[in-house]
């Protein structure tokens, strides 16, 4: 165990209401190698409670990278500089004493700051309600294996449904894009049967809450996927798209 301190000087963003307007606030702190970074703002705001003042207002739930409530844009990075990790992940050991760390919310003009470091993500849950879900009897569990899925096939949905909803695709994109996100919730029911009967009314009614919601388009420059904290690949959002042709291209055809 690492006893020596780092010292640090964090540049926060405060922001009392979604209504006021926010600025960067400078702290000094000295913390442990081994803490957290939402420790780290733990011990922070033990000492603003300590000194009379308002703690940082940030959000977290599980803190081992699976709820994807904690997310922070960090010296310009969603989640930080580490690739492939939740910002609850990030341990003070990445950064040297004597840093400037600079920490604000998600950036989007779907996620409206709330108050200082937290933002209302309640967009992507309206997309999911859109359309990200199976329906099916109720009744006994079905046997296991009942349907054959090819182990690729498998993986890939696997990998599709690791996405944890917290938004860093849409904070790292400049258009604000959602399309990384829609993408894996659209591939990881589309690539399996069970997701089949509802694979075309899910895909359309999904982008068109995506767009009614402000999201942006993407442009390809891959930015959600180096900052996704699940390494969702970007192959899902071409999977996407032939999804919605395929899915116009029917009703379509029905209308005609
Ligand atoms: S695709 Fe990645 S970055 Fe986007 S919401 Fe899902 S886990 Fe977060």
């Amino acid at each position: 165990m690492n006893e020596q301190k780092l010292n640090l000087t964090l540049k926060i963003w405060r922001q009392a209401s979604p209504d006021t307007a926010g600025q960067f606030k400078e702290y000094k702190i000295s913390v442990s190698p081994d803490t957290s970074f939402l420790e780290m703002l733990d011990e922070l705001n033990n000492e603003l409670e300590k000194n009379n003042q308002e703690p940082v207002a940030f959000e977290s739930d599980c803190r081992e990278g699976i709820c994807g409530t904690c997310g922070l844009v960090i010296n310009g990075e969603p989640h930080g500089p580490l690739p492939k990790i939740a910002t609850c992940q990030l341990h003070m050991r990445h950064f040297k004493n004597g840093d400037t760390i600079w920490v604000e919310p998600f950036r989007a003009k779907a996620f409206p700051v709330l108050k200082d470091l937290i933002v209302d993500r309640s967009a992507l849950d309206k997309i999911i309600t859109a359309g990200g879900y199976v329906s099916a009897n109720t009744g006994s569990a079905p046997d296991a294996n009942a349907i054959p899925i090819s182990k690729d096939t498998a993986s890939e949905a696997f990998d599709a449904a690791a996405c944890i909803g917290c938004g860093a695709c849409v904070a790292a994109c400049k258009n604000a894009s959602a399309m990384l996100f829609v993408s894996a919730k659209v591939s990881h029911l589309a690539l399996l049967p069970q997701g089949h009967p509802e694979r075309y009314r899910r895909v359309e009614a999904m982008v068109k809450v995506m767009d009614e919601l402000g999201f942006g388009s993407c442009s390809n420059t891959y930015a959600c996927e180096a900052e996704c904290p699940k390494g969702i690949s970007v192959r899902n959002i071409a999977r996407l798209n032939r999804e919605f042709i395929k899915a116009e291209a029917a009703s379509t055809s029905v209308e005609a």
